[in-house]
């Protein structure tokens, strides 16, 4: 007649209660029941396979005493606690993430406008008349001239237009300006 394997419990087929044995398998979900099991039954003296094959637990463990296929046997208040701190958890990892997020965005609007594009250095009109020795209204002006004669290309016409006045105006080379814009080389060949 089968005793109950958890600490402390006396029970015995004849009280009236159900058995279930630890589960095994080698399927992950079946190895973390075990696991969970054995987590939550803290019997160290367990030290082999044969005493957790022979073991039984009581229904009196389970929270439902229907099935024991979804939960590791715990009390109900320790069930609660987990449930609580669970729900702790989740409101922290959503608060984190929502945190993230907008650090996220934060991040890329800094790193969109740390490149080089026509778009960052218009409203600044020193630097522009430094990179291309125009000024906005000029610059624009050539863009309206410009832009039935250039053919497609994978950079907006105005960055194609500051990159040629910046290598004109400052000779820089094609490998600098490739950096300078966070293009690869061959698209400055291809302006
Ligand atoms: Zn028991």
């Amino acid at each position: 007649m089968p005793t109950c394997s958890a600490v402390g419990c006396e029970n015995r087929t004849s009280s009236g209660v159900k058995f279930f044995r630890i589960p095994a398998g080698s399927h992950p979900f079946k190895k973390n029941r075990r696991h969970l099991w054995l987590q939550a039954l803290k019997r160290e003296d367990w030290d082999n396979a044969a005493a957790v094959k022979e073991a039984r637990i009581c229904s009196a463990h389970f929270i439902s005493v229907q099935s024991d296929e979804e939960l590791p046997p715990v009390s109900r208040s320790e069930y609660d606690n987990l449930h609580l701190k669970l729900q702790e958890d989740y409101i922290n990892l959503q608060q984190e993430c929502f945190k993230l997020r907008i650090e996220n965005d934060s991040l890329k609007q800094k790193l969109n406008q740390s490149k080089l594009t026509y778009c960052n250095v218009k409203s600044n009109f020193r630097q522009l008349l430094f990179f291309t020795g125009l000024t906005s209204i000029i610059f624009e002006w050539l863009i309206e001239k410009l832009s039935s004669e250039l053919s497609h290309h994978s950079l907006p016409l105005e960055d194609q237009l500051l990159m040629v006045l910046m290598k004109l105006r400052l000779g820089l080379s094609n490998l600098d300006l490739a950096y300078r814009f966070n293009v690869a080389n061959s698209t400055v060949v291809g302006v």
